[in-house]
């Protein structure tokens, strides 16, 4: 009797140490299926990732190409002289603080390069980007990315109209306070001024000098990738003589389709 219970107990034991080792099994076949589904699902995603990160990557080169290239040609095809003067730098102005283009006549015949010197010689420390000479050559003496002076200051109100501040990256030097009814200044820091040689009253603007506005204006397109808001002097501060009557309906047209006509 003692030695068949003794042989029911082995099998019993025997019987759960088989269920036990077959759960265990189970368990870890169950896990290992679950690790390999997720690793897999882990594999799908980066598969699906990263060939869209690729193509956008591809794709901002291939614009940035597109825009250097673009830049490259206008550069050829304008008749740009480059004459930086440090002292007409008044502070940064990167892409992300570009908004406008101020058009200006500067009420006089002198040439671009005449126009610079006296700019230079008279301590104002004034001066547009371009100038824009009657034969369509055009001269620039501050860099696209850096504030110039030749807004100066506005219609009291005017930042909050244009939606521009005065943030602080203006320098300000040389700037004379004009009284309290043109008490805002925040144009420079938001805009790329252009000057063109050309007096009010003084006739018809050449074919050549509207010209190379027009291809100055998608040469600064292109540069910042967008397009900024061409507005005259005068819509900053009212009563400024330029731009010109003359210059009116090239303005409309300029708002409209960025060229002259
Ligand atoms: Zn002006």
């Amino acid at each position: 009797m003692k030695k068949r219970v003794d042989k029911s107990f082995i099998i019993l034991l025997s019987s759960i140490a088989i269920v036990l080792i077959a759960c265990i099994v189970l368990l870890f076949l169950a896990c290992s299926n679950q690790a390999g589904s997720v690793s897999k699902n882990d594999t799908e995603m980066q598969a699906t990732e990263k060939p869209a990160n690729d193509t956008a990557t591809q794709q901002a080169n291939t614009q940035s190409q597109t825009n250097s290239q673009k830049l490259a040609e206008l550069e050829a095809q304008l008749n740009i002289h480059k004459d930086i003067r440090a002292s007409f730098n008044h502070g940064p102005k990167t892409k992300e603080y570009q908004k406008y283009i101020v058009l200006h006549d500067t009420e006089g015949e002198g040439t671009a390069q005449n126009v610079i010197d006296y700019w230079d010689s008279n301590g104002n420390l004034i001066a547009a980007h371009f100038v824009v000479n009657r034969d369509g050559s055009i001269w620039q003496c501050v860099e696209l990315d850096n504030i110039g002076h030749h807004a100066g200051y506005g219609n009291t109100g005017h930042n909050a109209l244009y939606g521009i501040t005065e943030d602080g990256r203006d320098d300000m030097k040389g700037s004379k306070p004009l009284g309290s009814s043109l008490a805002d200044y925040g144009m420079n820091a938001w805009s790329v001024g252009i000057e063109m040689v050309h007096t009010s009253g003084g006739g018809a603007y050449n074919e050549a000098q509207l010209n190379a506005l027009d291809l100055l204006i998608k040469y600064i397109d292109t540069y910042y990738g967008f397009e900024s808001t061409i507005i005259d002097h005068k819509a900053w501060r009212e009563g400024n003589s330029d731009t010109s009557p003359e210059f009116a309906q090239y303005l409309a047209n300029y708002k409209d389709h960025r060229t002259h006509n």
